[in-house]
């Protein structure tokens, strides 16, 4: 088991990750387990193992840069290996959060994007509008035309409707609700920090 060290100014970082994540990584054995069976740990992007060492000895920058949170997909098989239960999927979201407040630029813009067109259809109408999501995700990626032949294919087939797409779909507030409801309830927690 790892134990908090040095000054406290210099374990900031670590006991923030663990606050924000509930998770107690001092107990992370560093046995490699979740790595091994993480499905996008490879020789660039690290794995659990290696960012959670970064945190334990609390190096910020390079955490807050490291590409297994971006690419985690929250499959949960690493909490399930792990003999202590360690949850990266609650670590990723805090990094995240803690990435986004500390400004640091995306290790890969294009998740980014899409992860943002992703949340703003599902806040506006209450769930993804695919053709419409890919549509915008594709413009902003300056390949309008990228993925035109397959959706011509879709429509033909009535897979997709142009229609749906031109007119919008329902908007659902009550989850538009939701997200204000986050917003709001992070924005309290902010000013009670300070
Ligand atoms: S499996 Fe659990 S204890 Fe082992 S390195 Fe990963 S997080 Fe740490
Ligand atoms: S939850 Fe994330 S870190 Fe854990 S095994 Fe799956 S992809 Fe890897």
């Amino acid at each position: 088991m790892h134990r908090l060290k040095g000054h406290p100014e210099e374990r900031r970082f670590l006991e923030e990750v663990i606050e924000k994540s509930g998770q107690n990584l001092l107990e992370c054995l560093q046995c490699g387990k979740c790595t091994g069976s993480c499905p996008i740990s490879s020789q660039t992007v690290g794995g659990p193992r290696q960012l959670i060492a970064r945190i334990l000895h609390n190096m910020q920058d390079a955490a807050l840069e490291d590409p297994t949170w971006w690419y985690c997909v929250s499959c949960g098989t690493c909490a399930n290996r792990c003999p202590v239960e360690i949850n990266m999927y609650q670590v990723a979201t805090a990094l995240c959060e803690m990435a986004e407040e500390a400004a640091v630029a995306p290790c890969e813009p294009a998740i980014h994007r899409f992860e943002e067109l992703f949340l703003k259809s599902v806040r506006k109408y209450g769930r993804v509008q695919e053709l419409k999501t890919v549509m915008q995700f594709n413009m902003r990626s300056f390949q309008p035309f990228k993925d035109a032949k397959k959706g011509l294919q879709l429509m033909l087939k009535g897979a997709i409707s142009p229609v749906h797409f031109i007119k919008g779909g329902a908007k659902d507030p009550r989850v538009a609700d939701i997200f204000t409801r986050v917003e709001q309830l992070k924005q309290g927690e902010k000013a009670h920090e300070s």
